[in-house]
């Protein structure tokens, strides 16, 4: 059990909402009160900059600069970047880029992962959501822990994820201590594989809550928390202003902002930006987006772990998914990422089942590492439908657009030649936040981590996976194995004893 002697408790939503706010854990990373999301030099870039024409010269400098630093770009670039993904023929030539530091930086391999949505009891009033308070559309609840532990049986034994991101409503009943006690049970809870009915469990949860103090930021870090996740929503402090009404919690732009500085200082290590893509305009967000890893990396050396993109999506007793006139279409969607994994080379990108799946199939090739599939994000979801891809819109938070089950991803995956990888070796290791930065950039740690993709893939294929799916899947380990023997010769003997050790049935081998 967490020790939680050193945080604050709140009894009822009034008193959260009141006395949350730590104000000094927010002014310390505002000196002279200056914010680091500059509106005047991001207006600038998008009036002088970005909606001009580009200079192909200026672009392949930036495409080479980024390629061969995998540093963070400055906002001037980015926006030399947006000019140009607006002509065919040099965002072909971005998308070919990205595409090239994805390989460099995390090889042919995609992560995968699935939502848990642990409570919708919300103290706040965002206007885009479905668990915003007062909208009795939604059917509220709290999974209890034997509740858990049910959604668990099928996300390990059925389906066969060793990933989650954990979510969570902002309410007094799912406090850090509720959270802290989600991530122990995940951890703790092992299940028998649905075909060789093996031990399996949960290996890595992320969570995606709301900002939190750094006193409570520790708790999560000591009961092994992995990346923390806080989509800004949007940057604008006009339209954030819009859509969180000043009496509510997450109405505070600032404390949001702020929340990746006091996970850095607190130890979380692992931190995973978004912006809610339709509430504002794009260029405005992904010049926001690069402050903001910018001054991350100014204040710890530790940039984002990972960025995401969801968009808006419909939901439950709202027209902002429909009415906003900032939505993207898919055209965009696309431009979007590129430009995102060019100026921040080294960052995961994580595009989730919010969108359909021709639309993430497009991305696929445009930087992405990181998927969710077979999620279900209503709650008790999981265990309380037949079928994962069942939706009830008063359960859960708004649409999804990918069904798709996680047998079938892996098999459309490796029909791409792209290794599904199961790998929760990093954090466990020690090797997260400042730690991997360099050894990211270089692309060390994208072939060592080939080593243990394959090893989880083998688990996978033999505890969970469809006839049909392991024949595709071990053609690929084949090619795989025989790209590790040519990379890395004297190595390879200790490998394939791991690997053969993996294929007799013993589990979670890793380097
Ligand atoms: N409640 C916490 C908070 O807001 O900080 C945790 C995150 S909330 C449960 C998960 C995320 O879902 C939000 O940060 C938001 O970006 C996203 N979201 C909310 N409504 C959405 C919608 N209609 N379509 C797509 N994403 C949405
Ligand atoms: Fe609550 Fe998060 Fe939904 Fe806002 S986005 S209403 S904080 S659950």
């Amino acid at each position: 059990m967490a020790d939680t002697s050193s945080i604050r408790k709140f009894a009822t939503a009034a008193d959260y909402t009141k006395n949350f706010i730590v104000q000094g854990e927010i002014d310390k990373y505002l000196p002279g009160g200056k914010h680091f999301i500059d509106d005047a030099l991001i207006a600038k870039c998008i009036d002088e900059v970005a909606s001009r024409p580009a200079d192909p010269v200026r672009v392949r400098e930036i495409i080479a600069k980024s390629e061969s630093t995998c540093a963070t770009l400055l906002p001037e670039e980015t926006a030399v970047l947006m000019s140009a993904s607006s002509d065919p023929a040099l965002f072909e030539e971005m998308r070919a880029a990205a595409d090239r530091i994805k390989h460099k930086v995390y090889d042919n391999r995609i992560v995968v992962f699935a939502p848990l949505y642990m409570s919708n009891l919300c103290v706040n009033g965002c206007r885009y959501c479905g668990f915003r308070e007062g909208n009795d559309l939604q059917q509220r609840r709290v999974l209890k822990m034997d509740e858990l532990k049910e959604e668990l049986d099928v996300l390990a034994g059925r389906i066969g994820h060793k990933r989650l991101i954990a979510v969570y409503g902002e309410h007094p009943t799912t406090s850090t201590e509720y959270i802290a006690e989600t991530i122990e049970t995940c951890y703790g809870h092992k299940v028998p594989a649905k075909r060789s009915g093996r031990l399996n469990s949960i290996r890595r949860v992320n969570v995606n809550a709301a900002p939190l103090p750094i006193a409570d930021l520790k708790v999560l870090r000591s009961v092994g928390i992995g990346t923390f996740q806080v989509f800004q929503e949007t940057y604008s402090r006009r339209l954030y202003e819009q859509m969180h009404p000043a009496w509510s919690v997450k109405g505070n732009y600032d404390w949001r902002t702020t929340c990746f500085h006091r996970c850095l200082e607190a130890g979380v290590d692992d931190v995973g930006l978004g912006v809610l893509y339709g509430l504002c305009d794009w260029r405005y967000e992904l010049l926001a987006t690069v402050l903001h890893a910018r001054d991350l990396e100014r204040w710890f050396n530790i940039g984002p772990h990972t960025l995401s993109f969801p968009r808006l999506e419909p939901a439950s007793g709202t027209k902002v998914p429909e009415e906003s006139p900032w939505l993207i279409d898919d055209v965009t969607f696309s431009r979007i990422v590129v430009i995102a994994r060019l100026s921040v080379p080294y960052t995961g990108i994580i595009i989730t089942a919010r969108e359909n799946p021709e639309s993430r199939n497009r991305v696929l090739d445009h930087g992405m590492t990181q998927l969710d599939c077979s999620s279900n994000i209503a709650i008790k979801g999981y265990s309380d439908f037949e079928d994962e891809s069942r939706q009830e819109k008063t359960r859960q938070q708004f649409m999804l657009g990918d069904g798709r089950s996680l047998d079938e991803m892996v098999r459309y995956l490796a029909s791409r030649d792209t290794i599904t990888s199961f790998c929760t070796a990093g954090y466990r290791c020690g090797r997260t936040g400042g730690c991997i930065m360099d050894a990211l950039k270089t692309g060390r740690e994208g072939k060592f981590c080939k080593i243990n993709a394959v090893l989880t893939f083998r688990e996978w294929l033999d505890d969970f996976a469809s006839d049909e799916t392991r024949a595709i899947g071990d053609s690929l380990i084949v090619k795989e194995l025989a790209g590790i023997r040519e990379w890395l010769p004297k190595f390879y003997p200790t490998v394939m004893k791991q690997y053969e050790a993996t294929c007799r049935g013993e589990r979670d081998l890793f380097f």
